[in-house]
């Protein structure tokens, strides 16, 4: 084990895709110490969010999709730039249901949702 990782943390983040292909990137994240907190964030956030205004209305037509991830890993310090590890573990994957999400798990080297 790195020495120079944080203790387990949990990383929330809300993806962004496109006319169903992958995940275009990744509109905003939260660092957590617990899994309950982050996947509380996502409940919270998730519903919320809309895409991002420097989205073109071209790529808009194809059909947006606002998804939650959150991913067990550590944050590696002694490095120029602090750098977010993820375990390898399953993560949860959150898709959102009117003012609800709802939650799978999927395995961590795949970012399909
Ligand atoms: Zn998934």
């Amino acid at each position: 084990m790195n020495p120079d990782a944080s203790p387990v943390r949990w990383r929330a983040s809300i993806g962004l895709a496109v006319g169903g292909g992958g995940p275009v990137s990744s509109i905003v994240e939260s660092e957590h110490g617990s899994e309950g907190s982050a996947r509380e964030w996502i409940e919270r956030k998730l519903p919320r969010t809309r895409p991002p205004a420097w989205l073109p209305a071209a790529r808009r037509a194809d059909g947006v999709e606002l998804f939650g991830r959150v991913a067990r890993g550590r944050v590696v310090t002694g490095r120029l730039v602090p750098t977010w590890e993820s375990e390898g573990t399953a993560v949860w994957h959150a898709d959102r249901a009117g003012d609800q999400v709802r939650w799978h798990r999927c395995a961590a080297e795949s970012d399909e949702r």
